[in-house]
């Protein structure tokens, strides 16, 4: 073996040189793409730390506090950097928020009071909000508490229905909810701008609308958000983009003043609001995590990229294709059979630093109609800004894909992917 020489490496690690060569024939095509995702990081990464120098985070920020938590500077800290990095009024940043539907619930139910309407404007919502609106019947649902709902469906072309959004629009309407990101259907995700038109079609309508983006997955992908074209309130998961990765837990809420302190009293309590939530020593781990998240996102943005070529190219559909701008890290492969959503899954897993040596296997996951597939071999459990896949054991037998800490370590997952098929005879490299 010659020490030193990366395709020699590669082959140790079980890459061989036909996988690994057809890697880098499609690598070489993306320079300017990966150059364009380079810039967009760069004047992210500013912006982040402009928000971190104008608030002055210091060291103290990373003490821990415990019990109430009352006048946590770093986590007064951190919600004032989230603020201003997205441009907004106020935010709530932190690790009791458990997860980004929780985000997600505590804002509806926060600003929805009983009798209000509930509008998704863009079709059928990610899966774990079907039960926090009470769209499927569930125990303490929006629905339960008299907030009704009303959905308007995408047009075909995947653009929005603006004529049954007017009429969808009544005097109950408080709220509407949108949703960035494809997440695990095949309608395209949304740009930052295609959201903006929405929420002011949506405000010449009823001004007084509260309008809502559900960003997780798409933080830090555009050089704008959400909040930058007339979002009231905006909400992810730090186990996704904005955590970076170092994150160990949490979620985040910001927006208007107001709307982000109702979200608070549903957060802790009536009275209590944002004034309690020790932080147990993970500020250090969100400053961090916030610090790194732009390259983390750059990285997620290559490997999607990378992938779709590779997969384009072998006559797989891709979505997005690979050419497309990105709107989110997710991407979704179809692969066609059940052996190749289990064979990528798995090639996923082998090239993971963590639990590297397991092979997932499909299994009957609660609230999924099918058996589902899951790789991740992560550092936090269920992060998906870490390379993971996953994909439900039905027709069209496609896999969903996100995530990559770095970009070197994405490649190899996504190599080892291909590895996988070609040992089975489920692709061809000629
Ligand atoms: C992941 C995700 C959620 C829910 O987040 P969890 O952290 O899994 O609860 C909501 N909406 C979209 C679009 C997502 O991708």
């Amino acid at each position: 073996m010659k020490v030193g020489e990366i395709e020699t490496l590669y082959q140790e690690m079980g890459i061989s040189p036909e996988v690994f060569r057809f890697g880098e024939s499609i690598e070489k095509q993306l320079k300017e793409r990966f150059e364009e995702i380079d810039k967009r990081a760069e004047y992210n990464q500013l912006k982040v730390v402009q928000a971190m120098q104008k608030n002055r985070v210091c060291e103290a920020c990373f003490y821990p506090s415990s019990g109430y938590g009352y006048n946590d500077l770093g986590r007064e800290t951190l919600e004032q950097v989230y603020a201003d990095t997205f441009h907004t009024e106020s935010a709530l940043v932190r690790p009791q928020i458990t997860c980004g539907t929780h985000a997600l619930a505590v804002a509806l139910f926060g600003n929805l009071r009983p009798g209000d309407e509930l509008l998704s404007p863009v079709g059928k919502p990610y899966d774990t909000l079907e039960e926090v609106i009470g769209i499927r019947p569930s125990c303490g649902s929006l629905a339960e508490y008299g907030v009704t709902y009303r959905q308007v469906e995408l047009l075909k072309d995947g653009t929005f229905d603006y004529e049954k959004i007017r009429e969808a629009i009544n005097e109950k309407t408080k709220m509407v909810t949108i949703q960035r990101s494809k997440g695990y259907l095949t309608r395209p995700s949304f740009s930052v701008e295609q959201i903006g038109r929405l929420i002011t079609f949506v405000k010449s309508i009823k001004p007084d609308v509260i309008c809502m983006v559900d960003n997780c997955y798409g933080e830090f992908v555009d050089v704008i958000e959400p909040t930058d074209v007339g979002a009231d309130l905006m909400a992810g998961s730090l186990i996704k983009n904005p955590g970076g990765g170092l994150a160990p837990i949490g979620g985040y809420i910001v927006g208007k003043k107001d709307l982000v302190e109702n979200a608070s009293y549903r957060l802790t309590s009536p009275g209590l609001g944002k004034e309690v939530g020790a932080t147990l020593g993970v500020n250090q781990a969100f400053f961090q995590g916030f610090f790194l998240a732009p390259t983390v996102v750059k990285s997620a943005l290559k490997a999607a990229v990378f992938a779709a070529n590779i997969y384009e190219r072998l006559g797989f559909p891709v979505i997005p294709d690979g050419k497309e701008p990105r709107q989110d890290i997710i991407q979704a492969v179809t692969l066609g059979t059940p052996e190749g959503v289990i064979a990528f899954c798995q090639g996923i897993q082998a090239g993971s630093p963590v639990d590297s040596y397991v092979a997932p296997e499909p299994w009957d996951m609660p609230g999924y109609d099918s058996e589902v597939i899951m790789a991740a071999g992560a550092f936090v459990q269920g992060s998906s800004i870490e390379l993971s896949a996953d994909g439900p054991m039905k027709p069209p037998y496609a896999v969903y894909f996100q995530g990559g800490l770095t970009w070197e370590h994405a490649k190899y997952g996504i190599l080892m992917s291909l590895q996988k098929l070609a040992e089975q005879n489920l692709v061809s490299l000629k």
